[in-house]
């Protein structure tokens, strides 16, 4: 098992933002089992390409709509850039023969118009659409009175107010058949992913957002096969409403996203593996264990503020005590000193040493906070 990524950036305290007007996901794409799951090619390469991963992907009653990007925003020129308009219609024609509904990527007016003249029944704004307020406000503008849902995937890099930005544009058009897609983030180290999850995120889009679905895309978090299964469950274990899985009928031969692409078959498999969360306990003994062990939090919770209470109260006679003889706050070897030996005291308990590595930089830069302030109060 990778490591889960759950990286701690510290974020804002945040409050619901106001006046959101959205549809529940059951009412325009409702899920035949549980996860929902939106799969199909990176690409719509050809016809037979597309038709056949279709037609593989709609034997399996887990698949409740099929994706394939007919405009490809490539990084580098000189890649595969997509087919365009023309394979608006394989994407029509393997909704016929399905019966799913059917999802592209639009990245400015034309496509909207093209798409929704074609009859594609979901839209999805890209990552390097998303961090573009023009080409997004575009995108509702051409939206303004048309009922169509639209998939808005996160910015390439972690900017929550781009998402959500993107969201209240289209909000304000009138879209209310709106859900988020968690593809991961641009990093430069990323660890074993093609894009980092950064699912914090997610947690603080939804304490933005209460009702809005979010889906997850492991196939660009992952970048790689064999990690799929994996985010797919993290995305499960974390209460997300559903997948967007990138599936190709010959994973090897794609043109584009190659090496993150699986056969409607392994999909299958995988989705069989996973395990489906659900957010309340039915079981009323589990129910009881579960309330015991919470309070037993609560208390050791308290115990750790008043500590804390304490530790501040000692900062702050340090930092009289530094005025008076007139040294500075912040010493070098004192905090490479405590952030190491608190490390080391954290692993030694089998803590993550990550954990009292920004632990004990908060505390360590509210402290220093404290020490200028108890100086200022004494200089004023
Ligand atoms: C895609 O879904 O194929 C795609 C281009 O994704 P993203 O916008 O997340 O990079
Ligand atoms: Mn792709």
């Amino acid at each position: 098992m990778q490591q889960a990524n759950f990286t701690t950036a510290l974020i804002p305290p945040s409050m619901p933002t106001e006046g959101f007007q959205i549809a529940p996901l059951s009412s325009w794409l409702p899920a035949k089992n549980a996860p929902l799951v939106i799969a199909g090619p990176c690409s719509a390469e050809s016809r037979e390409q597309f038709l056949t991963t279709a037609t593989q992907l709609a034997a399996n009653p887990r698949i409740d709509a099929l994706r394939g990007g007919v405009w490809k925003p490539r990084t580098r020129p000189g890649s595969f850039e997509g087919i365009g308009t023309p394979a608006l219609d394989w994407l029509v024609e393997a909704k016929q023969l399905t019966g799913l509904p059917v999802a592209t990527e639009v990245a400015n007016k034309h496509h909207v118009e093209a798409a929704l003249k074609a009859g594609i029944d979901i839209l999805w704004i890209g990552a390097r659409t998303t961090v573009n307020p023009f080409y997004v406000q575009e995108i509702a503008d051409a939206l303004q009175g048309v009922d169509v849902p639209v998939l808005v995937k996160n910015p390439i890099h972690p900017d929550l107010g781009l998402w959500l930005g993107a969201l209240e544009r289209l909000n304000a058009a009138g879209i209310q058949k709106l859900a988020a897609i968690h593809r991961g983030f641009f990093a430069y180290e990323t660890g074993p992913f093609r894009n980092e999850p950064k699912w914090e995120l997610t947690f603080e889009l939804r304490t933005r957002l209460p009702n809005l679905p979010i889906l997850c895309d492991p196939s660009h978090i992952a970048g790689r096969r064999d990690l799929i299964a994996e985010v797919s469950q993290t995305a499960l274990d974390i209460n997300m409403d559903g997948l967007m899985i990138e599936s190709h009928c010959n994973p090897d031969a794609a043109l584009s996203d190659a090496k993150q692409q699986i056969t409607p078959q392994t999909l299958g498999q995988i989705l069989d593996n996973l395990v489906v969360k659900t957010p309340h306990l039915q079981n009323i003994e589990a129910f009881q264990s579960l309330q015991a062990i919470r309070e037993k939090i609560d208390q050791l919770d308290n115990e750790m503020i008043a500590t804390l209470a304490r530790r501040f109260a000692l900062v702050n006679e340090i930092g009289i005590l530094k005025d008076r003889e007139n040294i500075s706050i912040f010493q070098l070897e004192r905090f490479f000193g405590l952030m190491e030996s608190r490390q080391e005291a954290g692993k030694n308990q089998g803590l993550d040493a990550a954990l009292l590595r920004e632990l004990f930089q908060v505390i360590h830069k509210f402290s220093v906070k404290t020490q200028v302030e108890a100086s200022g109060d004494l200089n004023s």
